[in-house]
């Protein structure tokens, strides 16, 4: 199937599985089988948030979440992002999709809020897309409102090139959240390309440091060199560092060690459903066990 062929050449992204021959067809059947229910998955109630933390390394205390979707598929059964996210960029789901996950991520912190738990900051992934509509600010504030939030609830994560789309609307939007005072965050930092111009003109609060350099640390020394260089950056430019991916307690040392702020990795938690996340937020400290 040559579209479906054409699907795999251009899907090589950090999000996309490698194909291979054998793989083919079954993939592109899945492919069929997520584009033909995408239209009805929004109105069927079909997808989900979990929640993964996000701890302060000093304190181990759990001081943000990000909201991760999946789709509970009516054949295929829980899917993660990497699964449709692409398909719903290009069929255009993804506006109203995006728009569903600012208004649960909104619903969900209210509820943490009603049950008297600590306050966090929840990050939710803007696609590209999303930053091309008019109406996303005008959605935030209205979600926001909805649930008597301020903005300092949220934590917006795009990635290197939403910032560097040097499109007048991407500046506005972007300016239009801090005036809300959501923070901003740059996800899978180093992966995309971005000029440190742009990243003192934007003022991020955090450099989220993907997770493909906090992998092999400490022991690959170009990845550790690159880390390391990532955390200085940050700190000098006042910026907060989270590394993504962290998975175990050597890479923990390490960052440790290195200054950075925040963690978010399968060490401290895989990304959890609402309720098993609310128990560990009623905890409200995560710290792996052998941490120096
Ligand atoms: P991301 O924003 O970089 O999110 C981090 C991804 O790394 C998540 O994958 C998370 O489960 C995974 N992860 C966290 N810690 C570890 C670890 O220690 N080891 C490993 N191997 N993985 C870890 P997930 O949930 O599959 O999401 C993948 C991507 O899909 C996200 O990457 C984000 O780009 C996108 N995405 C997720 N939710 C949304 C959404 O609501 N809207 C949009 N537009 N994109 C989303
Ligand atoms: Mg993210
Ligand atoms: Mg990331
Ligand atoms: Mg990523």
């Amino acid at each position: 199937n040559a579209d479906a062929a054409m699907y795999h050449a251009k899907s090589s992204g950090r999000n996309s599985f490698k194909f291979y021959t054998s793989d083919l067809n079954a993939r592109a059947r899945e492919i069929l089988a997520i584009e033909s229910q995408l239209r009805f998955a929004l109105d069927r109630n079909e997808f989900l948030l979990h929640y993964q933390p996000q701890v302060e390394m000093a304190s181990g205390r759990i001081v943000g979440a990000e909201a991760l979707i999946r789709w509970n598929h009516p054949t295929l059964g829980m899917l993660g992002p990497a699964r449709f996210i692409e398909v719903a960029e290009e069929r255009g789901f993804i506006v109203q999709i995006g728009n569903w996950v600012i208004a649960e991520a909104c619903a969900q912190i209210a509820r943490w809020k009603s049950l008297g738990l600590p306050q966090i900051g929840l990050a939710i992934n803007l696609s590209a897309l999303q930053f091309r509509q008019k109406d996303l600010t005008a959605n935030l504030e209205e979600a926001l409102s909805r649930n008597g939030l301020s903005g300092d609830s949220l934590d917006i994560e795009v990635t290197e090139s939403v910032v560097m789309e040097d499109a007048e609307a991407t500046v506005d939007t972007i300016e239009r959240m801090k005036a809300m005072g959501a923070q901003l965050s740059i996800d899978d930092f180093g992966t995309g390309y971005s000029s440190l111009s742009y990243l003192k003109r934007f003022k991020a609060d955090k450099l989220k440091i993907d997770r493909s350099f906090v992998q092999d640390i400490p022991s690959d020394l170009d990845d550790t060199a690159i880390a390391r260089a990532i955390i200085n950056m940050a700190q000098n430019l006042n910026m907060k560092v989270v590394a993504e991916g962290v998975e175990t307690v050597e890479q923990w040392n390490f960052l440790a060690a290195e200054g950075c702020d925040l963690v978010q990795g399968y060490l401290l938690a895989k990304p959890l459903p609402a309720e098993e996340f609310t128990a560990l937020l009623a905890r409200g400290i995560l710290l792996p066990p052998d941490a120096l």
